[in-house]
């Protein structure tokens, strides 16, 4: 076919965008290649669960529905009365615990399914395949994934796991972020290295009566009580989870109407202590202002979005650490579960471990969890089953197509294991683009808050673009 072609490597929220890209480049043939290309838009996060399983729409997004995308809370209100049908009587009760927002009239704040913002984003990409197949371009979506990449002058080439060969003028790579962290043992007759994928599993021993104990305090192990909820009443859960901190991150409540802390900070700072001295500030001060967490944070990223961090803090290693500190300060997490939780806490059905786990041992009827506890001393806890839900580390995996850009030296990875691009998702090569959750730094922007962020993902690929 004659005129430039285009690959892009990924089938989630962040390809899409990408996608949606074409329709103001100079191309003739787009080829989508992702796991799941075939249901694009949807990637890890948002996928669908066979229909027969009791968790399917269990696992909800993190913040209110119009925090991620206005666009999709928009389709929630407009198809409300089938999101009714298809969640009445559901396990947990989805339906009871949005009520107080579906009556004071704010559906747009709701934490919804996962999956529904799957549907939402499967329907833009159709939409968009539409719009650019109307325009003249041809778009190929294959189910497979990208292995290794070639790039030369006017060329990229992708080899895929199945076989093939694809060669295009240009690329975009959105593959997600790595693997969890690993743990001796975490993949035994009474432990799974992750809740996704092993539900089955995990569920057996749920409806067994055995205690859950969950690595990490994540969105992850959110999702894990959910998934116990889906089986058993609340009254039956044996649940524990550990994490260094020890606490259940704040819930991300909407308010009405919405408000957004508006930090005032001043440009300048030789160090991330005193920029970060004068962020505190202006969260307590938002916070004794009458803010909630949802406000706070929404409002700083916003905020970083029209600011950016290396504005406030010049030296990127300096900027980093703010990174870090702010990723604590301004953490947060889905309401439902979060009210939860923090009642299960309080019935004594759910126990919190403060430490770091070190390994799982196997014991004849469970698990045996070795972890250092606050003060660095080794404890032993027993419990029934335990599910991996630590999240990524410094020097977790990648996907294999993005080992292969590191290895080349086309993207990099810095000290603490975030991986490095230039401006505007660019990679070493000027027809190559990247970009993933675990972006820490684009060009001398250091990202100031995490990049596991649907709206965040898709602001940049819209910047990089535009
Ligand atoms: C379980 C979970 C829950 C989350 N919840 C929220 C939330 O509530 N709100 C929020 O804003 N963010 C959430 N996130 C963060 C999430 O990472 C982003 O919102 C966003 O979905 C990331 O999109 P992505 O397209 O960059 O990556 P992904 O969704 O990870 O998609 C990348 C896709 O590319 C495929 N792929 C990878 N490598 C290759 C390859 N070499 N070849 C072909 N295909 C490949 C992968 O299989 C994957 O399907 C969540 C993340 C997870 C994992």
């Amino acid at each position: 076919m004659p005129g430039p072609s285009h690959l892009i490597v990924g089938d989630g929220i962040t390809a899409l965008a990408f996608l949606e890209s074409c329709l103001t480049r100079d191309i003739v043939h787009v080829t989508v290649v992702g796991r799941t290309a075939s249901q694009l838009g949807r990637g890890v996060a948002y996928a669908r669960d066979a229909e027969d399983a009791p968790w399917r729409f269990a696992y909800l997004l993190n913040s209110p529905a119009d925090d991620i995308d206005p666009a999709f809370a928009a389709w929630l209100a407009e198809n409300w009365d089938r999101i009714e049908i298809t969640m009445a009587g559901r396990k947990p009760d989805w339906l009871r615990a949005a009520a107080p927002l579906v009556a004071a009239g704010d559906v747009h704040g709701v934490n919804a399914p996962r999956e529904f913002y799957g549907d939402f984003m499967e329907l833009r990409a159709q939409q968009i395949i539409d719009q650019l197949r109307k325009a003249g371009i041809k778009v190929t979506l294959i189910d497979d994934i990208a292995t290794s990449m070639r790039v030369e002058d006017h060329k990229v080439s992708i080899r895929t796991s199945g076989g093939q060969m694809l060669d295009a003028q240009s690329a975009d790579v959105a593959p997600g972020g790595p693997e969890t962290m690993r743990f001796e043992g975490d993949d035994g007759p009474f432990s799974a290295p992750s809740v996704f994928g092993y539900e089955h599993r995990i569920s057996e021993h749920i409806k067994a009566g055995s205690e859950i104990f969950c690595i990490g305090g994540n969105a992850a192990m959110l999702d894990v009580l959910r998934l116990c909820q889906s089986h058993i009443p609340d009254s039956e859960i044996r649940f524990a989870f550990c994490a260094p901190e020890g606490e259940v991150p704040p819930p991300l409540v909407p308010t009405l109407p919405r408000r957004l802390a508006k930090p005032n900070l001043s440009p300048g700072h030789a160090s991330a202590q005193s920029f970060l001295s004068e962020i505190r500030r202006e969260i307590d001060a938002a916070e004794a202002s009458g803010h909630e967490r949802r406000d706070v944070r929404a409002g700083f990223r916003a905020h970083f979005l029209e600011h950016p961090l290396h504005l406030y803090v010049a030296d990127p290693e300096e900027a980093a650490e703010v990174a870090k500190v702010l990723r604590f300060w301004l953490r947060g997490g889905t309401r439902d579960t979060i009210f939860d939780m923090r009642r299960l806490v309080d019935a004594g059905r759910v126990q919190i471990v403060k430490g770091h786990v070190r390994r799982i041992e196997t014991t004849n009827t469970g698990a045996t969890v070795v972890f250092d506890d606050e003060h660095g001393v080794t404890q032993r806890r027993e419990t029934g089953f335990v599910v991996n839900c630590a999240g990524a580390a410094p020097h977790s995996r990648f996907d294999p197509l993005t080992e292969d850009l590191l290895r080349q030296g086309l993207i990099d990875r810095n000290r603490s294991g975030g991986l490095v691009i230039d401006a505007k998702c660019q990679t070493k090569a000027p027809n190559l683009r990247y970009l993933s959750p675990a972006v820490v730094q684009l060009g001398e922007e250091v990202v100031a808050m995490p990049l596991y962020d649907a709206h965040m993902l898709r602001t940049y690929v819209a910047r990089a673009v535009s």
